[in-house]
């Protein structure tokens, strides 16, 4: 039936199996007739045969802009906008009788001009032994502009998220799609056709070093564990480049056991930011011409590790290395010999050293090699070979140097990373003096 939508219900309670009577017998009355003049919905008494309205409240008068006069004994037809002729108002008719109580959603015509929106149930009533439809109508319109504000003004919203950032995203968890706007295709090169609505198009496409940690941010905030979703992460394009993003998100919908049904987010592209900070953060820590970790990451770096070394009463060695003559390689061969000299010896100690030791470039020509867990003894072999592998740098491009190293370890020679180094100086200081080219331990030992 076009023109007007049904829907079936279960039975008003309010006007099902009420007492009948009728206060005046020649002039249909719906039982309790007098209550219903208290109802702000208009109620009407229709007679099925001919669509006529026998009967109706003050609300029914009000709504219609109509007196009683104008309405009583007209066609229900006359008010309504949707229903055009008998033969429909007899289908209507018909569905009525078949159910309990028939919903109706249309439009009545006031007499200004104006339609009103209306919902309106219709039950079954005897009066007299006949039976009519008792009507009860419900102006919507301030509903449906309610429904409509509030459509709107999510498109809206939507619409200003999306412009503040690189795209959006909306994941409907219950049924599994994830909805990608075409900003954000258009962030990682796609057409607006492209990217399957799916959760696995995004999180396949995260960097594998990022991915446990994302998903595990996600997981958090789903449970409940975390107040909204936010992770910085590489994302790859179209092209297989990882962009970093910035992403927010949050559970905007849940169904009735409290589980997450929806979420929507917002992407912003950082890539310019996060590589900035990278390279700042490089800076910070590493040395420009070695690329060994700089003084300040060193020093951080030994202060942790004798923190950590005293507490398990492990050694901890510290050698301090320092190019031999290496102000006459300048003055003989130039500065930029010079700095290629450096570069080798830092590669040569970088390589020799396990990953838990740290080399760090402690300034011009001298390094310190921090090594947890090991024992002076071990430091001086470790130095040892130090000192050989520098000795055996081929010197066919660049011209051949030779370190001395002096070592201090603890527990003899700290305990504090400040009287350590001290140590290390002071036993290089005696290295160089006595000859160069040697190793040197804390307590005044000449190795070599
Ligand atoms: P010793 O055996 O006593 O250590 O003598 P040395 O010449 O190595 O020591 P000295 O401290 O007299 O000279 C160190 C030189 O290292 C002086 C400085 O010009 C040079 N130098 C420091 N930093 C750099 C650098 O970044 N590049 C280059 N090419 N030279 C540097
Ligand atoms: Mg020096
Ligand atoms: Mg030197």
């Amino acid at each position: 039936m076009a023109g007007f939508c049904a829907i079936w219900h279960h039975a008003c309670p309010a006007v099902r199996h009420l007492p009948c009577y009728t206060a005046v017998p020649d002039l249909p009355e719906p039982p309790l007739a007098p209550l219903f003049e208290h109802l702000a919905d208009a109620v009407y008494l229709i007679d099925p045969d001919d669509s006529r309205i026998v009967w109706g409240n003050r609300a029914a008068w009000a709504m219609l802009g109509l007196t009683p006069q104008e309405v009583i004994d007209h066609s229900v037809l006359s008010l309504q906008m949707d229903v055009t002729g008998l033969p429909q108002w007899q289908d209507i008719a018909q569905a009525i009788r078949a159910s309990e109580c028939f919903t109706f959603v249309g439009r009545h015509r006031h007499a200004a001009g104006h339609e009103v929106p209306v919902e309106v149930n219709t039950t079954r009533v005897t009066v007299n032994s006949k039976g009519y439809f008792l009507s009860v109508a419900r102006d919507v319109g301030r509903r449906l502009a309610l429904e409509r504000e509030l459509r709107q003004r999510e498109h809206q919203l939507w619409f200003a998220l999306n412009e503040a950032s690189d795209g959006l995203w909306d994941w409907d968890i219950a049924a599994g799609t994830l909805f990608f706007s075409p900003q954000l295709k258009r962030m990682l090169g796609y057409g607006p056709d492209e990217m399957q609505p799916a959760l696995s198009t995004w999180s396949d496409n995260i960097h594998p070093d990022d991915a446990p940690r994302v998903m595990q941010d996600l997981q958090a905030h789903l449970s409940g564990q975390r107040a909204r979703f936010e992770a910085e992460y590489r994302l790859r394009n179209r092209n297989g480049v990882y962009l970093w993003v910035h992403d927010i998100g949050r559970v905007c919908d849940r169904d009735e056991q409290g589980r997450p049904t929806r979420a929507v987010g917002m992407v912003q592209d950082v890539t310019e930011r996060k590589e900035l900070q990278l390279q700042l953060e490089q800076i910070a820590v590493h040395d420009f011409l070695t690329g060994l970790a700089n003084r300040r990451e060193g020093m951080a770096y030994l202060e942790a590790q004798v923190a950590l070394c005293r507490r398990l009463e492990l050694p901890l060695a510290l050698c301090f290395i320092d190019v031999d003559h290496f102000k006459s390689i300048n003055d003989s061969h130039g500065h930029a010999v010079g700095d290629a000299v450096l570069r080798r010896v830092a590669h040569t100690l970088r390589d020799l050293v396990r990953r838990e030791d740290l080399v760090c470039r402690w300034g011009g020509e001298e390094f310190l090699l921090i090594a947890p867990g090991i024992d002076a003894l071990h430091a001086l072999q470790l130095a040892e070979k130090v000192c050989a592998a520098v000795q055996s740098m081929p010197a066919d491009e660049l011209p051949a140097v030779t370190v001395s190293i002096g070592v201090a370890a603890l527990p003899a020679h700290g305990p504090e990373p400040e009287a350590l180094i001290a140590q290390a100086d002071h036993a290089l200081y005696q290295a160089k003096r006595s000859g160069r080219n040697r190793v040197l331990l804390g307590t005044g030992e000449v190795h070599h």
